[in-house]
């Protein structure tokens, strides 16, 4: 755990789901496997081809451009339009494969809810998050869920963290992102004058209830 800003006053909290709300690498590595391998078969490509040049890009797009490009958003460059992309996370994602409900989260969301407000803002499509949270046993905390088919946008851009404090209705400087990578979950939050916490593994999560005011 990393924390960035908390601020004075909080009272809603702004969660990335995955590798936030769980830890599984297993489901983490399929997650991009999956959507390459579906790349490389309409490209006539070996998966391994498929995967380095993708990499690639995206590492070359962080280099001249100084920011992260998101998977969905280098899709798009190569020819997968968003619409697509939300479509093969739909077919190709079970997250009940991978997860199993969560307890102790339960518990941790169930002892914060009584003090915050929750919203969920994800790169994964909103039934997709459904599925996710319901596989974790925690559907019922996050009525608020800002997934990548509601603003057509990935995070980083802002626009998913404005829908979230927009149906919130709680002025930025009183909430408080919380996930697993800075570039995409804490970099904007922060800049729109959130508080931002890094979660390096569910543990932290857990934590969350002797950290925040
Ligand atoms: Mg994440």
């Amino acid at each position: 755990m990393k924390i960035y800003r908390l601020p004075p006053v909080s009272s809603a909290l702004v969660f990335d789901m995955d590798s936030t709300l769980y830890t599984n690498p297993e489901y983490e590595r399929d997650q991009i496997d999956l959507l390459i391998k579906r790349l490389a078969r309409i490209r006539n490509k070996t998966f391994e081809d498929m995967k380095g040049e993708v990499a690639s890009y995206r590492e070359t797009w962080a280099q001249v451009r100084g920011e992260k490009i998101s998977l969905s958003r280098a899709f798009m460059d190569f020819g997968v339009p968003l619409e697509e992309n939300i479509r093969w996370r739909e077919e190709l994602y079970e997250p009940s494969r991978y997860l199993k409900a969560d307890p102790v989260l339960g518990k941790t969301l169930d002892s914060l809810s009584s003090r915050y407000s929750f919203a969920l803002v994800t790169n994964n499509p909103e039934s997709v998050a459904k599925k996710t949270l319901a596989a974790l046993g925690v559907g019922d905390f996050f009525s608020i869920l800002v997934g990548l088919d509601t603003c057509m946008v990935s995070k980083p851009h802002r626009l998913p963290f404005l829908k979230a404090l927009e149906l919130l209705e709680i002025p930025a400087r009183e909430c408080i992102a919380l996930g697993d990578r800075y570039e995409f979950d804490l970099v904007p939050p922060l800049e729109l004058g959130m508080g931002g916490i890094l979660i390096e593994k569910i543990e932290d999560v857990y934590r969350l209830e002797e950290i925040l005011p």
